[in-house]
C-alpha cells in the first residue's frame, strides 16, 4: 500500500481492538478496488471517546468504525444520526460531514445482506433470537417490520421482555414476546429461524450452547449464529445435528465492513470483490 498526501484514512475506535478483523477487510477492499484510502485499529477508552472523535474529526479522517463500548456512548458526539441507527440506539459507522460525523447502523444492514447471500428470507418468518443483549435488541428491531412473529429467548427474561415491549410498541402489533432460556418447551408448534446473539460458544469457550438439550433443535430449520470464531459453533452443530441448516457469523462481519466502505467512498462494492475479502478473512479465522 502506498500511502501518499492524497490518502483517506479510516479506522476503527473501541477497547480493546487488537484481535479486530476490519483492517483486513477494509484494507484489502482498498486494494482491490484500486482505492486510496488506509484503515487502522486506535484502542480508545470510555473517558477519552470525546476527544477522539473530534481529533479525528480534526486530523481529517474520512470515517470511522465504532466497537464495543463505545456503540451507544458515541451518539453524543455526532452533528447527524441515520434514521435506522437512532432506531436502533446504537452506532458503528461515523461519515465525515460539514461540522462532523454522521453516525451509521451498518450491522443490521450487513445481517440482512449476509442472511441474503445465504439464501435466508426473512418476510414472514417465525424467529427465535436467542439473547437480548444490544445485538439481539438490534435485531429485534430490524425484524419488527418483517417477520411474522419474534420469540426472544434469554437467561434474564426481563432483559427481553423490555425488548419485546419495544418492538411491540414500535410495529404497533404483538409481533415479539419473551421466554427464559429454559421455557422454550412453551414455543408453538412451529419450525423456527434461530438467531443465536449471544456470547455463548465463542472462543476460546468453544464446548458451550446456549441450549444444550437436544430436542430444542428439533424447532429449529436454520441456525445463525452471530459468532464468527470458531467457524462451526457447538450450536451450529447442534443444528447441523437436528436436520437444520447452520451458518456463522462471518459474512455479517464482512457485509457490515462492506457498507461501511461503501458509505465512505460512495460506491458499491462488486459482489465478486466481496467474495475475495470474504475467502481472505475465512483464511485468518
Ligand atoms: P451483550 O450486549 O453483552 O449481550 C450478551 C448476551 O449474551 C445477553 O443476552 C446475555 O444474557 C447472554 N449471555 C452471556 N453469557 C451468557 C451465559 N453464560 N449464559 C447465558 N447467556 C449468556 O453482547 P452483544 O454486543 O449483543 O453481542 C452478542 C454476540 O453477537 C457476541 O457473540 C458477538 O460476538 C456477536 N456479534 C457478531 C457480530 C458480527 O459481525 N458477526 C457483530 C456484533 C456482535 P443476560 O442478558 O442474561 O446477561
Amino acid at each position: 500500500m502506498q500511502i501518499d498526501g492524497r490518502t483517506k484514512i479510516c479506522g476503527l475506535i473501541g477497547y480493546p481492538v487488537e484481535h479486530t478483523l476490519s483492517p483486513l477487510i477494509h484494507n484489502t477492499l482498498s486494494e482491490l478496488l484500486g482505492i486510496n484510502l488506509a484503515y487502522a485499529p486506535f484502542p480508545v477508552r470510555e473517558e477519552g471517546l470525546g476527544e477522539a472523535v473530534r481529533g479525528a474529526y480534526a486530523l481529517g479522517m474520512a470515517g470511522l468504525n465504532v466497537t464495543v463500548p463505545h456503540k451507544e456512548k458515541v451518539l453524543s458526539y455526532l452533528v447527524e444520526t441515520d434514521r435506522l441507527a437512532e432506531k436502533i440506539g446504537a452506532v458503528n459507522t461515523l461519515v465525515r460531514s460539514d461540522g462532523g460525523y454522521k453516525g451509521y447502523n451498518t450491522d443490521m444492514p450487513g445481517l440482512c445482506r449476509a442472511m441474503a447471500s445465504d439464501g435466508i428470507h426473512l418476510e414472514g418468518e417465525q424467529v427465535l433470537i436467542l439473547g437480548a443483549g444490544g445485538v439481539a435488541r438490534a435485531v429485534a428491531v430490524m425484524l419488527a417490520d418483517k417477520a411474522e412473529n419474534i420469540w426472544l429467548l434469554n437467561r434474564t427474561v426481563g432483559r427481553a421482555s423490555m425488548i419485546a415491549e419495544e418492538v411491540n410498541a414500535y410495529a404497533g402489533r404483538q409481533v415479539a414476546r419473551a421466554l427464559s432460556l429454559t421455557e422454550y418447551g412453551m414455543l408453538p408448534a412451529e419450525r423456527f429461524l434461530a438467531v443465536q446473539a449471544t456470547n455463548v460458544g465463542m472462543y476460546p469457550a468453544i464446548d458451550n450452547a446456549i441450549i444444550e438439550e437436544k430436542d430444542f433443535y428439533e424447532k429449529v430449520h436454520t441456525g445463525y449464529d452471530l459468532i464468527y470464531n470458531p467457524a462451526r459453533t457447538k450450536f451450529m452443530r447442534f443444528v447441523e445435528e437436528a436436520g437444520g441448516a447452520a451458518f456463522n457469523g462471518l459474512k455479517m462481519l464482512l457485509y457490515q465492513g462492506i457498507i461501511a466502505y461503501e458509505l465512505w467512498n460512495r460506491i458499491t462494492v462488486p459482489d465478486t470483490k466481496a467474495e475475495e475479502v470474504y475467502k481472505r478473512l475465512k483464511e485468518n479465522i
